[in-house]
């Protein structure tokens, strides 16, 4: 039962709205550069599906894993891969150069703009279901377009590639929507693997970790990598976090690529923080920029773009957390931001990563062992309370929760002051990934913060 102050619930607004400099999350206003309407990349989707016979939400899945349909501006994956479709170019896949011809559209077109970018994966993936044998009276049905969107993905491991193609089947399965409103409702598939059937084991790709039990293991190339017997006479100092400017399929594909020249010892996955592991902890990865920084760290990459908040999960930070302690207990590495660093914080580095969505607060309490999920209850005289992107009332509203629901707290931020059935305050309770609620409209059974439940 919830307890009500007699005083109606306000927000005070105005020059009350101060940012405590604690606050570390983001504020989320415009659409990402490069960004069109959802009305417009709809109608993007809808013209490349009728064109060249793709199933339509097909296609809006291949690309709401790679991208979460966003464009970034036009910026190239880690794999040198564009736009929301990530149309790639790069030693082992070239589904940039394959559009530019099957379209007749130049390869500046394709990278940079959505309607031409989403056309172009189209033809792609229509030229892969022709070779793989695809009859044109079932090209309506999704279930027989696997083997393409499986190449698609260009792995060369066909663990991976079986990784990469039931991610798109499960987002179709389960259903998704944009930040902008785009949509597909959830339907039930089965997906026609082919020989791809028996590329895994269930639940998981290839053969677990022998260094993490947690951790799926499909093994960096040898040319991206330096073999090493750590700690023995070169200590383990460091955990360097990254974020993966990919998938994370096509990031553990990427590490495989003889070419790519790069690497890290495990990546996860911003869904629901799975993990791979591509480097044992002994050897070196090439993941720093930085030779020294290599031989004294483990690298730990993130699924998700700098420039997108999306993808900054709470299953992923919370994943994440665990093995960076593990790791800190194992190697005797202190839990502190000197040793646990951003790769844009490695000396020389000229990456950006893990990038100003990346939350050290919370993810520095995890690491620390303050892991609590909290719970409370809505208290508010309306029928509902908003909730925002970020922290704080000058964040977009993103959602509402019903007065009485109750909710599950995994980390608490400082934002603008409010008042309401719960007294005055500037605590926000995160509810869900940048799902944020005033705790002054939160019975939660504590003034103030919630003991074990990290900060953020
Ligand atoms: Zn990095």
């Amino acid at each position: 039962m919830t307890v009500r102050t007699s005083r109606r619930g306000r927000l005070l607004l105005g020059g009350v709205l101060a940012l405590a400099t604690a606050f570390a999350g983001p504020v989320v206003g415009a659409p990402p550069a490069g960004a069109e309407p959802a009305g417009t990349l709809a109608a993007a989707f809808d013209a490349a599906a009728a064109r060249y016979d793709v199933p339509r939400d097909l296609l809006m899945a291949l690309g709401y894993a790679e991208s979460r349909l966003d464009m970034h501006a036009g910026a190239p994956s880690a794999s040198g891969g564009y736009g929301l479709m990530h149309l790639a170019h790069n030693p082992q896949v070239r589904t940039l150069d394959e559009a530019a011809t099957l379209t007749q559209l130049s390869q500046d077109v394709l990278r940079t703009q959505p309607t031409a970018n989403v056309l172009g994966s189209a033809a792609v993936l229509r030229a892969y279901a022709d070779q793989a044998g695809l009859a044109a009276a079932t090209r309506d049905d999704v279930n027989g377009w696997y083997a393409a969107v499986a190449r698609y993905g260009g792995a060369s491991d066909p663990s991976v590639a079986r990784l990469y193609a039931d991610t798109v089947y499960d987002l179709l399965r389960a259903g998704f929507s944009s930040e902008r409103g785009e949509a597909v409702a959830g339907r039930p598939v089965a997906p026609q693997r082919g020989a791809l059937e028996r590329a895994t084991v269930p639940g998981g790709i290839g053969t677990l970790s022998t260094d993490y039990g947690p951790a799926a293991w499909a093994p960096a190339s040898t040319s991206n990598y330096t073999v090493a017997s750590r700690p023995g006479s070169q200590a383990i100092t460091r955990v360097v976090i990254h974020m993966t400017q990919g998938s994370y399929a096509g990031s553990i594909s990427w590490f495989q690529n003889p070419a790519s020249k790069v690497s890290a010892h495990y990546t996860f996955r911003s869904s629901d923080g799975a993990v791979t592991q591509s480097v044992r902890e002994k050897d070196i990865a090439w993941h720093a920029g930085n030779w020294t920084y290599n031989t004294e760290s483990i690298g730990i990459e993130h699924e998700g773009y700098v420039d997108n908040p999306a993808w900054f999960t709470d299953a992923m930070y919370r994943a994440s957390a665990t093995l960076t302690r593990s790791l800190a207990n194992k190697y005797g590495i202190p839990k502190d931001r000197a040793h646990i660093v951003g790769h844009v914080e490695v000396p020389g580095a000229t990456h950006t990563d893990p990038g100003p969505y990346w939350n050290w607060t919370y993810y520095m309490q995890l690491v620390n062992g303050i892991t609590g999920i909290g719970s409370g209850t809505v208290d508010t005289e309306a029928s509902t309370l908003n909730v925002r992107s970020g922290p704080g009332v000058g964040n977009p509203v993103v959602g509402s929760v019903a007065d009485g629901a109750s909710l599950a707290i995994y980390c608490q931020a400082v934002g603008s002051t409010v008042t309401g059935p719960h007294g005055t305050t500037a605590i926000w309770d995160r509810i869900g990934t940048n799902r944020y609620v005033s705790d002054a409209y939160v019975q939660t059974g504590h003034t103030g913060y919630i003991p074990n439940v990290p900060r953020c």
